[in-house]
């Protein structure tokens, strides 16, 4: 071991980011080389509302090196093909942004491009007929891609609904197995040297929590990060208008959807995500148009079963710490920034940063220059996942509503905003960078659903011939209509392979 290292580390709070950075640091620094208290208070409890994944989930689990069988019987959890998107474009539109792939390149031309040099030439299949894990999803079918390799599921991909709860729980018990400790306790009060840097922590029983280096997972509260250091909070409310989620859960009175749904509402939209064994349900709307009554009314009205807690509001603000990483506090989940959970991207955030906090792991001394690059980089996710949201609100062509009217006509990033003319004028994606979250499918499926089409395609297109391509097409989207309807329905596959 090198001199200086850090050796001793608190985490504070033990909500999803908590209980994920202990399992995360257990499984792979052996406690011998790091000690890992966590910290955390059942007086305060968690959020609980982090329900809906995205497909690198899964990639997590395995990197924890958990039985993903063993995870969904526990955790109560279902599968998750995409997000069903009804009245974002347009009032009784709807549209699906499915995981996975869309097709398969065709020549040297990338499978969009192919199908809207089709559709210019005749064809009236929609894209998403296309797209693995859209038909599933439609049908209500389900079956693991890597199950089925070399069939016409195979490019599809999923990800999890799951009890955040229990989520906390399964991975508490992961991370205790492999030595991390755990306090119950208030933390009061946080302690800093001269340098700024966080020293201890104390709790309302008078005890001292020391370590050289922490984990700020407070959640909205940012005790260390933000109440301690005092490291500022970037607000994007001039690009996303929402402010507060009601959050309820529902009994489940049918079979499961294989996705997640999020209905836009008059002043914001209201998600629905099935679990085994009930449902979470929740409405994200901005507070200057609607009140709390009124959204909890509103989705009262609307869940699906009988409601079996009592509403909850949340409060929340858009937006990012302006460093993430700063003197010896890394912040994470809640406490290090929040972008509503249109895309449920914020478990995956959690995840990324410490990945990414890994590969910089720093000495005693926490070097500004890796934390400065640190930062730098994941600014780059947060900002590339706002966009994306952001993205949802500005291309609608409602106007029913004074939110909706605001949305349509709102000030978009120059990153954004180059991102959405280059498309409409060449069907190029505009890249940020070699590890964007969200990749060509993703925005090809916003974009077709939200109504925006390229005014040409890609000219590696012409090479095609436009009646082969378009019999191929007329061809390979009814097999793999055919080849789903002979999978078991989401229900069928959960009860045989991992009935909670
Ligand atoms: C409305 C809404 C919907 C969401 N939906 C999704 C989704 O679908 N998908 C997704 O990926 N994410 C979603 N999220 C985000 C997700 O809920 C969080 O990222 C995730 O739960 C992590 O929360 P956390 O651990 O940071 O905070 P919390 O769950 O709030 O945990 C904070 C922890 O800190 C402890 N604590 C706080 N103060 C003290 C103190 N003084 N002393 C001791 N302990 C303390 C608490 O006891 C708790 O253990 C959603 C968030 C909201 C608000």
């Amino acid at each position: 071991m090198q001199n200086n290292e850090i050796k001793k580390i608190i985490i504070a709070g033990g909500g999803t980011a908590g209980w994920l950075a202990a399992a995360l640091f257990a499984t792979h620094i052996p406690k011998e080389r790091l000690e890992v208290t966590l910290i955390e208070s059942e007086e305060i409890g968690t959020i609980g509302v982090g329900e809906s994944t995205i497909p690198p989930f899964l990639g997590l689990i395995r990197n924890l090196g958990i039985n993903e069988q063993d995870f969904i019987q526990k955790c109560h959890a279902s599968f998750k093909l995409g997000i069903k998107f009804d009245d974002w474009y347009k009032n009784g539109e709807s549209y699906f942004h499915p995981f996975g792939q869309i097709g398969s390149n065709i020549g040297n031309t990338d499978f969009y491009n192919a199908w809207l040099f089709a559709t210019q030439n005749g064809l009236d299949t929609p894209l998403q007929d296309f797209a693995p894990a859209s038909v599933m999803a439609r049908e209500n079918r389900f079956m693991l891609p890597n199950r089925a390799n070399g069939s016409p599921i195979s490019n599809a991909a999923y990800a999890l609904h799951l009890d955040a709860k229990l989520v906390a729980k399964y991975l508490r018990n992961h991370a205790e197995e492999r030595g991390v400790k755990r306090v119950e306790g208030m933390i009061e009060r946080v302690e800093t040297h001269e340098n700024g840097f966080v020293k201890s922590l104390i709790t309302k029983r008078g005890e001292t929590l020391d370590a050289e280096f922490f984990v700020d997972c407070t959640g909205f509260r940012a005790l260390l990060i933000g109440k301690a250091i005092g490291v500022e909070y970037i607000s994007w409310a001039d690009e996303l208008l929402c402010d507060r989620a009601i959050a309820v859960q529902t009994e489940n009175i049918s079979e499961p959807d294989a996705f997640t749904t999020s209905a836009a509402q008059d002043f914001g939209w209201r998600w629905q995500i099935p679990l085994q064994s009930r449902s979470g349900n929740g409405y994200v709307f901005a507070s200057q148009f609607i009140s709390d009554d009124e959204a909890t009314a509103k989705l009262l009205s609307q869940v699906k079963g009988k409601p079996i807690t009592d509403p909850m509001t949340v409060p929340f603000q858009s937006g990012m710490r302006k460093e993430i990483w700063a003197k010896n506090v890394l912040s994470l989940g809640l406490a290090s920034g929040f972008i509503e959970p249109l895309e449920s991207t914020a478990i995956h955030l959690v995840y990324r940063t410490l990945d990414f906090f890994f590969r910089y792991f720093p000495d005693k001394n926490c070097d500004e220059a890796l934390a400065r690059d640190f930062n730098r980089r994941i600014a780059d996710d947060y900002i590339e996942i706002k966009d994306f949201i952001v993205a949802h609100y500005c291309l609608t062509m409602r106007e029913d509503t004074e939110f909706w009217r605001w949305c349509k006509n709102q000030k978009i990033s120059q990153s954004l905003s180059e991102k959405i003319e280059v498309f409409k004028k060449s069907a190029a994606l505009r890249e940020t960078g070699p590890e964007e979250l969200f990749r060509a499918p993703s925005w090809y499926s916003i974009f077709e659903g939200m109504g925006v089409r390229p005014a040409r395609y890609n000219f590696l297109a012409d090479a095609l011939d436009a009646k082969d391509l378009i019999l191929f097409l007329n061809k390979i989207s009814p097999e793999l209509n055919d080849f789903i309807k002979t999978l078991p329905t989401l229900k069928q596959f959960i009860e045989k392979n991992c009935k909670a």
